[in-house]
């Protein structure tokens, strides 16, 4: 092995001389304690290094072993289920081998090496495969189906292939290729830096469900698209992306965190364990990744852990499924890509932040996307990102927060305004966007019933109206506005209150199929336009606004989705009830109350009609 030798050491940074030869983002081992680091700048002969490993204790003088090949992940049946970090070495394994802290330079395979799992072939010998193609499965955990799929760049006509317990590292299969025997194993390995190749790219035009009403029926997110949700603390970017993990339609979920301070992310690692997949009843790591750094890491390796995530999940993809991957938080990353740049003397940009944060940013978004994958059985496979950043002080103006913003297509603006308001999710309805909304109107209204989008962008209009109307409100007050602008503010109350309100922890509200949704913005909009039309036809705005039926409104979100014919129940009681409301007013009405009602209704405007001359008189 060649070596090179340290020159200096400056935190995470190794300057080597001697490195001739040696291509960026090669692997390196540093010092006799073989430490991980990638090169990251190269001039003649010296190397810059970023380690991925404490260096404390290694000096000028020390030896540099080359191994001339980039930072790869090991693909193969095993991922699910496990905790990695950044150079996904599975951190359970490391703590039975070596305690509670990480040692360094410990070597440990990232897929288990002496486990067998059960390979079933669906191709037959004699076949002719290429890149991409399914050569069989393992039932990897009760949730997921592992398919083993050919390597990209391989090919031939099948020799050999067995039903079978294997070692991840047994040969399954061995092709012929131009009289060369290739022997496969069912594990790959893939450089991460590199995206894995699919055919054909195709258009965001499905929707990833979430089961979120302010995401699903407002901002919503493409399968295969990109999201970002900035917000300070506390404002429910952890209870979004739990959401997220359990209720997206999506069959595999890779989290990516980059945890700063140490609780950030032991709390992820004692939750997420603990979650249970709402449909199947096992738990969610059945059907996870988890990538973790924990906070005796340096922090190059949170960049690591960004790729190596993401690579996983296009492995995954590549099966066919949709995969939902979660970066927690972005912001560390872009730290981390700041100190390094700051050691290796590079000329800052924004806030100190490298010139290509940018281009690093999106290069990682750009791994997204709904694809038709290489090989056969033909099969479409999507890989959604969703980022949460976490600027300082919830500050949108930031630049890691403005270079996320330039590549997603969905915004989903936290507010802690709303969450002191107990407005959850905190997600503001004003402030965000999707700009998928036309992609997926087609397949969102496939999937309810005819009218959904124009439905959610009526209520949205009202929801901007209120707005509007509130800024008059708080200078003027609101005995100010006529009954009509009273009954918006009404209305938008109601969507905001009955609908976008989600309680992440209650049983049934926790999840609202789409047909749910489109059934409860249906009544609230129904609801409001009666109202529309009963205060046109002479009914006082007090009694729209004290009907009893707005109990039932409310608490539609707690209908259980067997129960849902129950909304239906509800349109028709308020058909009834602003019917009545509306002939009372022309007819002669029976019993004290509605009498009573409507002669303090008639003082009323006998009294306003005074005032109204009196004013004239004087
Ligand atoms: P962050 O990760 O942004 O610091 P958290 O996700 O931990 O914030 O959320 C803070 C608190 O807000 C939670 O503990 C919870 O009480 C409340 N919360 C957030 N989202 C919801 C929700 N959808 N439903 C109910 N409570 C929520």
């Amino acid at each position: 092995m060649r070596k090179g030798e340290i020159t200096k050491v400056s935190g995470p940074l190794v300057v080597a001389k001697g490195m001739r030869g040696s291509k960026m983002y090669d692997v390196v081992r540093v010092s006799d304690e073989r430490l991980v680091g990638e090169i990251v700048g190269l001039d003649g002969d010296l190397a810059s290094i970023q380690v991925y490993e404490d260096t404390s204790g290694i000096g000028p003088g020390e030896p540099i072993f080359m191994t001339d090949e980039p930072l790869f992940v090991e693909l193969g049946p095993g991922l699910i289920e496990s905790i990695f970090d950044g150079i996904q070495r599975p951190l359970d394994i490391i703590k039975e081998k070596a305690g509670d802290y990480i040692t360094r330079g410990i070597e440990i395979s990232a897929l288990e090496r002496d486990k067998k799992w059960h390979f079933k072939p669906t191709v037959k010998s004699s076949a002719e495969v290429g890149p991409g193609d399914i050569l069989g499965e393992v039932q990897e955990t009760e949730l997921v189906v592992h398919k083993i799929l050919v390597p990209p760049r391989v090919q031939g006509k099948i020799k050999s292939i067995r039903e079978g317990d294997f070692l991840v590292t047994d040969v399954i299969c061995t092709l012929e290729y131009e009289k060369e025997k290739v022997e496969l194993t069912m594990m790959q390995r893939w450089p991460v830096r590199i995206p894995r190749p699919y055919r054909e790219r195709l258009a965001p035009s499905l929707t990833l469900s979430t089961g979120q009403r302010v995401i699903d029926t407002f901002f919503p997110i493409a399968k295969g698209g990109t999201a970002c949700c900035p917000g300070p603390f506390g404002s429910g970017k952890t209870v979004i992306q739990h959401q997220l993990a359990k209720w997206a339609d999506a069959e595999i979920i890779v989290y990516i965190g980059c945890g700063e301070r140490g609780n950030e992310m032991t709390d992820v690692l004692l939750e997420f364990p603990e979650l249970k997949d709402p449909r199947s009843g096992e738990p969610l790591m059945k059907r996870t990744v988890l990538i973790a750094n924990t906070s005796n890491m340096p922090v190059a390796a949170r960049e690591a852990s960004v790729y190596t995530g993401i690579t996983i999940a296009e492995y995954f993809r590549d099966m066919g499924y949709s995969v939902a991957v979660m970066a927690d938080s972005t912001s560390r990353w872009a730290e981390a890509m700041r100190e390094i740049s700051g050691r290796l003397e590079e000329m800052p940009g924004e806030e100190g932040y490298p010139a290509y944060l940018a281009a690093r940013v999106s290069s990682f978004y750009e791994r997204a996307g709904r694809v038709k994958t290489l090989g056969k059985p033909a099969r479409e496979g999507a890989l959604s990102v969703v980022g949460a950043v976490s600027p300082p002080g919830g500050d949108l103006s930031d630049p890691v927060v403005q270079a996320t913003l330039r590549v997603v297509k969905v915004f989903w603006s936290l507010e802690d305004k709303l969450a002191y308001q107990r407005h959850f999710p905190a997600i503001s309805w004003l402030n965000s966007y999707s700009l998928y909304i036309d992609d997926v109107a087609d397949d969102l209204n496939k999937k309810t019933a005819k009218g959904f989008t124009d439905l959610s962008r009526e209520a949205m209009k009202l929801l901007e109206e209120e707005a509007e109307l509130q800024e008059i409100v708080r200078l003027i007050g609101v005995d100010a506005l006529s009954p009509e602008d009273r009954l918006i503010l009404e209305g938008a109350r109601s969507i905001r209150e009955d609908f976008l309100h989600q309680n992440a922890f209650h049983e049934i509200d926790t999840y609202a199929s789409l047909k749910k949704q489109h059934k409860m913005l249906a009544i609230c909009m129904f609801n409001y336009n009666k109202a529309k039309e009963a205060l046109k036809r002479g009914v006082a705005f007090d009694d729209i606004v004290k009907m009893d039926i707005r109990d039932k409104i409310a608490r539609m979100k707690y209908l259980e989705e067997s129960g849902m014919e129950k909304i239906d129940g509800i349109r028709e009681e308020l058909t009834a009830e602003f019917d009545r409301m509306i002939r009372g007013d022309n007819i002669e009405r029976q019993g004290d109350e509605e009498t009573k009602r409507r002669g303090d209704r008639e003082t009323k405007r006998q009294g306003a009609k005074e005032t109204e001359r009196q004013g004239e008189e004087r």
